[in-house]
């Protein structure tokens, strides 16, 4: 016992020694705030004053090193939420030489993953600002392995869904309230702060309406990868496809409710011949829920936070989400917009109530589950006469909010109409395909030859190799092509159309391959499908 003792004292003299010589230590990536994460070492936290707190020493390193702009407004976005002004991380700093004055500080000698969880309550929130960031934050930087420890500083307690939080790394993520029972000061031996933004689809309405990000830069692969993960953490494995399908409604047990949810799932089972279950948040565990949407052909929701978990569905199943009276579908996509990520092969439907006598409202319950009693008499006279929510700003519009909590009488027609507009036959998921496009490398010995034939006539010839990928591709430029042309822009003036293509002198293509006319970008993206693909989101 005397051995380990004397080996924790020599690592914590050690340790404090490091700290005291060589002080702080971090270098960051990104070029602003907004997306810049990073790496400590021995960065500290003032468990009273609650700050962090940079130690400078003659081996102290402060990358980037802004002067006062770290002020500007901060270093760097705790959240994944861009820019969020609660949501700001700085430190203050130090000669080292404080240290002696200061509390013994206390080591963590687990690498941490410093962040805020932004709104641990709501599921969406969940899955998209903290889940997937967390897990892709850890799969940038290699020593965030499952041994790292999470340190969540945006001061909340554990909340409902903690469970899901813990499936990132083995060891019990900590939060901010937990770290004054360690110590008074906290030296984090080495650590990564921020969270990566690169996952994120949706931007939540605080600076202009809400609305998908501007520069969408996941696909449902990356998507579908973290959720592999989760379901094993979770036990949840996927059945063989061969047994029976069926649609799940997603049902709320509180609030925006469905009044006939029992005449829905007959209407849905009778339509597409299949089994219809229904599940809640309240009544299912989270595995099950999980293994009940990892295998239906079709969720059917209200719009709302379990519908994030629709990241879940097999590739192929179909979405239909239920918007309550006079709320516009286009106006709040979170959910559409993650059905037709690229990749996540979802099909998407959107359902409005549409008829005033079908909706439920609640003027009188408090504000912030829509009531409107609290505004002044032509306000509110204003708000129930209104047949759309106006777009607005996150996150206390009183129209907005009235108008969401609303419960509905769905409109079995209308509804099973509008899915089957989209959904002909029966609904299913389809077979595991991989669906991700490539893109051909440059084209090679690119050749531009003129020549000028007497007076009157001039010639212009391109042509070039193809690109060396491209033969272990199984694409349409592979194949002797029948009908090569120059691109418009690269016809010779005398040229005849449709005069085919030619082989130019020294040649290396193999025969009946022809170098002309591959200037077609279409041919070798695989047609005009594969490039709309590429235009997704912006
Ligand atoms: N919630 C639930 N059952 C309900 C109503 C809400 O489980 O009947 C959950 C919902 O999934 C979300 C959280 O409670 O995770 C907050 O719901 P809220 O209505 O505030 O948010 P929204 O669903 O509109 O995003």
């Amino acid at each position: 016992q005397s051995q380990e003792l004397s080996q924790v004292q020599i690592d914590y003299h050690a340790a404090l020694q490091a700290l005291v010589e060589d002080g702080t230590r971090m270098v960051c990536t990104g070029r602003m705030h907004t997306d810049r994460i990073c790496r400590f070492e021995s960065l500290c936290y003032s468990t009273e004053a609650e700050e962090f707190v940079y130690f400078h020493s003659n081996s102290s390193v402060m990358l980037p090193n802004l002067g006062s702009r770290r002020f500007q407004p901060a270093l760097l976005d705790l959240s994944s939420v861009e820019d969020h002004n609660t949501q700001y991380f700085n430190f203050v700093e130090l000669p080292a030489a404080a240290l002696k004055f200061m509390p013994k500080p206390v080591f963590v000698p687990d690498v941490a993953l410093i962040a805020n969880r932004f709104n641990p309550d709501n599921l969406m929130h969940v899955f998209h600002d903290d889940l997937l960031p967390i897990y892709y934050t850890m799969q940038q930087f290699s020593d965030l392995d499952l041994e790292a420890r999470l340190f969540f500083m945006e001061g909340w307690s554990e909340g409902v869904h903690f469970d899901l939080y813990k499936l990132l790394s083995n060891k019990q993520p900590l939060l901010r309230e937990q770290l004054k029972t360690l110590g008074r000061l906290l030296c984090f031996t080495k650590s990564y702060v921020g969270l990566s933004k690169i996952t994120t689809w949706y931007q939540y309405g605080f600076v202009q309406p809400q609305g998908p990000k501007a520069n969408i830069l996941v696909s449902g692969n990356e998507i579908r990868q973290f959720t592999k993960f989760m379901m094993q953490k979770l036990n949840v494995s996927l059945e063989e496809s061969s047994s029976e399908e069926y649609i799940v409604v997603f049902s709320r047990t509180i609030n925006r409710l469905i009044l006939n949810e029992a005449e829905l799932i007959l209407a849905l089972a009778q339509e597409f011949q299949m089994k219809t279950i229904t599940i809640s948040l309240e009544e299912h565990s989270f595995s099950d829920i999980v293994r009940l949407i990892g295998n239906a052909s079709m969720l059917v929701s209200m719009h709302g936070a379990q519908l994030v978990l629709s990241l879940f569905l097999p590739r192929g199943a179909t979405v239909v989400e239920l918007f309550p009276y006079a709320i516009n579908p286009e106006h709040y996509t979170p959910y559409k917009t993650l059905a037709t990520l690229p990749g996540m092969d979802l099909q998407y439907i959107a359902w409005q109530n549409t008829d005033r006598e079908d909706t439920v409202t609640y003027p009188d319950r408090p504000w912030d589950q829509g009531g409107i009693a609290h505004l002044d008499k032509a306000e509110q006279e204003r708000i129930i006469k209104s047949t759309e929510v106006p777009r607005h700003l996150c996150c206390r519009n009183p129209e907005w909010l009235f108008r969401a909590y609303q419960d509905t009488k769905v409109n079995i027609q209308s509804l099973i109409h509008v899915i089957r507009q989209t959904v002909k036959s029966k609904p299913g998921p389809k077979k595991q395909k991989w669906s991700g496009s490539l893109y051909p490398g440059k084209v090679r010995d690119a050749k531009c030859q003129a020549s000028v034939q007497g007076t009157s006539e001039a010639k212009l010839a391109v042509s070039w190799q193809i690109p060396w990928n491209l033969k272990y591709l199984k694409t349409r430029a592979q194949a002797p092509a029948s009908s090569h042309q120059l691109a418009p822009c690269c016809q010779p003036s005398s040229s005849k159309q449709g005069e085919g293509p030619r082989r130019l002198p020294g040649d290396r293509s193999k025969k009946g391959e022809s170098i002309w006319g591959r200037g077609s970008e279409r041919d070798a993206l695989g047609g005009p499908q594969e490039r709309q693909k590429e235009g997704r989101g912006n």
